[in-house]
């Protein structure tokens, strides 16, 4: 896939997301110390760093998962410091997939795929059932559709709950080591299932530890370490010619 043609359809104007002087303190415990970061539509955006470097907490900034200590989030024209923001209507334009699935294991995969836009009142039923089982093929799980969450391989699982995800139609997708809790031999079928999302314009952020991926499919690449963003750049020139000595030794590591 050429750069061209990933970056198809996508503008170059608009700011989706804008983060400034972001800080995050647990306690006496400072984890983000001043992230400044714009995302545009579109844009797929790879997170990477060491454990504990603070990208969860980056993350769950985005849809106020974590009240923002200093600083601000906005996305699109919703100031998430603001605490009139309605943060139930912004989090329905946000999609998040984490590491552990949380299906409802009582209920088959197509209802779970379509219980929210039912509880918000978004669909009907039908409606709800009718793009729950589109979203199934599009991931390739349309013959899964009735079977209980159980039966479901790690992959399988993680691509229902991206699924759930999508039937909200949210326009921003946030994925949280979405990967790694999977065996080595099912993670293939989830980054494609990334990948498709990248081509058809989705703007993405994506903390993994994915490097070939986050090299392959991200327009953008930040590496954090110990709460602030050491370094971000295209991912040719973050991984083929990294300027921080903290990121030579992170990728040395990792690569
Ligand atoms: P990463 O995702 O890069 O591994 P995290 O954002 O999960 O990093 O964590 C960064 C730091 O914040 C860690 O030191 C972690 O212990 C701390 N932390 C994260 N969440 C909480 C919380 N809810 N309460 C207290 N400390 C937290
Ligand atoms: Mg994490």
């Amino acid at each position: 896939m050429t750069e061209t043609a990933v970056n198809m359809g996508k503008s170059d104007t608009e700011v989706k997301i804008s983060v400034k002087g972001l800080k995050k303190s647990f306690g006496d415990n400072e984890v983000l110390k001043g992230l400044d970061v714009d995302i545009k539509s579109g844009e797929v955006v790879c997170v990477i760093g060491p454990s504990g470097s603070g990208k969860s907490t980056f993350l769950r900034c985005l849809n106020r998962l974590e009240d923002i200590t200093a600083g601000s989030v906005r996305v699109d024209q919703f100031d998430l410091t603001n605490k009139d923001v309605d943060i139930d209507k912004v989090r329905q334009h946000i999609g998040m997939v984490f590491q552990h699935f949380n299906l409802f294991p009582h209920m088959s995969v197509v209802e779970n795929v379509m219980l929210a836009p039912v509880q918000t009142g978004r669909s009907t039923k039908e409606q709800a059932r009718e793009i729950a089982v589109k979203l199934l093929g599009q991931v390739g799980l349309a013959e899964k559709a009735d079977a209980k969450p159980a039966s479901l391989s790690g992959g399988q699982k993680q691509r229902v709950a991206i699924s759930r995800a999508l039937a909200m139609s949210p326009d921003i997708m946030l994925f949280d080591e979405a990967t790694s809790a999977l065996d080595p031999e099912m993670v293939g079928e989830v980054l494609q299932v990334l990948r498709d999302l990248a081509k058809q314009g989705m703007t993405m952020v994506v903390v993994t530890h994915e490097m070939g991926f986050a090299r392959e499919v991200s327009d953008r690449v930040i590496f954090m370490a110990d709460g602030y963003i050491v370094e971000e750049g295209k991912p040719e020139s973050l991984f083929g010619n990294p300027q921080q000595q903290r990121t030579q030794d992170f990728l040395a590591k990792v690569l």
